[in-house]
């Protein structure tokens, strides 16, 4: 469906819980998060309902996140259950990747296409300095498991702060000369009770393309589809692809094409500005598909354009752990 600026809005984006098994010092604070009780989550019969609501209005990507997808119980039927759905084309999952050693396969038999990871940094020291508790070791053989069972194109997401990795980006940019890997390198977006620490630790993403720029020769520039929110280039002789996303910097709005749907019920019109529509409270007291279909067009209906980040407005309800990216 079309929102009031005529963008095609046909992609969800489903964040499956607000858990975690990593703390990410750009995600989430260290301690004192407050999680939503489970009781207030959507269930998976909940969930895969307001999927099939959205579909008829025409949605038909949908991408798991979380928090971390991989935690919550019951992920492959999830999967299953959603693929059923009419009109759902294409199921993916943004992930950390320390379960995927275990489930990459049967989540590719359950029907998922594709997996993005995140991984900032090669160095195993660093990469526990920035997850706080990740190991390296099993997020690339987590990495390795994915492409083996085939949700490729694999997508690496690294989103890149000052003072903790900016001087691995050469190193994860050269991933691309080896691997057919899309190597995506993310400005950080300041949210919710983090804010002060996001903001002052920002790079930019025309400062990660210098970098790579320096280090490998001028980038060659790819054929771009337009929504994807980072343009596409390769090194030369690379075989993978290197995108920078600039989402503070320089906002993509006017490609947007996408919503998210918490875990707690919520759906979120754009990821910067705190505008929702309550979804849990109605689906709980006996709404009907055809008054919850209602519900959502008239929320993105009035999807918003733009985010505030350059007057200083910052979205508070969310970190970006309860959203999913
Ligand atoms: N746990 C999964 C993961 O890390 O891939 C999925 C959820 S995570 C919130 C989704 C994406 O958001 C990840 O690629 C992560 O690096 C990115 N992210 C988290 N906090 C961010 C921030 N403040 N600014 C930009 N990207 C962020
Ligand atoms: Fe967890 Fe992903 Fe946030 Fe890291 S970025 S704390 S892995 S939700």
């Amino acid at each position: 469906m079309r929102d009031s600026y005529g963008r095609e809005i046909h992609y969800l984006r489903v964040s499956l819980t607000d858990r975690c098994n990593f703390r990410c010092v750009y995600c989430m604070p260290e301690t004192g998060v407050i999680f939503h009780p489970y009781a207030h989550h959507l269930t998976d019969q909940e969930l895969v309902r307001v999927i099939g609501v959205m579909a008829t209005l025409g949605f038909d990507r949908v991408r798991l996140t979380g928090g971390e997808p991989t935690v919550r119980p019951n992920l492959v039927e999830i999967v299953q259950a959603i693929s059923a759905v009419p009109g759902i084309q294409e199921i993916a999952m943004t992930t950390n990747a320390l379960r995927l050693e275990k489930i990459a396969e049967p989540l590719a038999r359950a029907g998922m296409k594709r997996v993005n990871i995140s991984i900032d940094t090669l160095d195993a020291e660093r990469f526990t300095k920035i997850t706080r508790v990740g190991k390296l070791e099993a997020v690339w053989r987590g990495i390795l498991a994915a492409e083996r069972a085939g949700l490729t194109p694999l997508k690496l997401n690294a989103v890149i702060v000052r003072g903790f990795n900016e001087g691995d980006i050469e190193d994860l940019a050269r991933l691309t000369l080896d691997h057919a890997w899309d190597m995506r390198f993310i400005e950080m977006m300041p949210l919710g009770s983090i804010a002060d620490f996001q903001i002052d630790s920002i790079v930019t993403a025309e400062e990660m393309k210098a970098r790579v720029a320096a280090a490998f020769g001028e980038l060659i520039p790819l054929q771009w589809n337009g929504h994807d929110p980072a343009r596409p280039y390769r090194l030369p002789g690379g075989q993978g692809t290197l995108g920078f996303i600039s989402s503070v910097s320089a906002p993509f709005c006017e490609g947007c094409d996408r919503v998210r749907l918490t875990s707690d019920g919520r759906l979120r019109l754009c990821l910067l500005r705190d505008d929702e529509v309550e979804l849990l409270a109605p689906i709980r007291s006996g709404a009907s598909d055809p008054e919850l279909r209602e519900l959502i067009a008239h929320g993105v209906h009035h999807k918003p354009w733009g985010h505030g980040l350059a007057e200083n407005v910052i979205a508070e309800t969310r970190i970006m752990s309860q959203i999913g990216g």
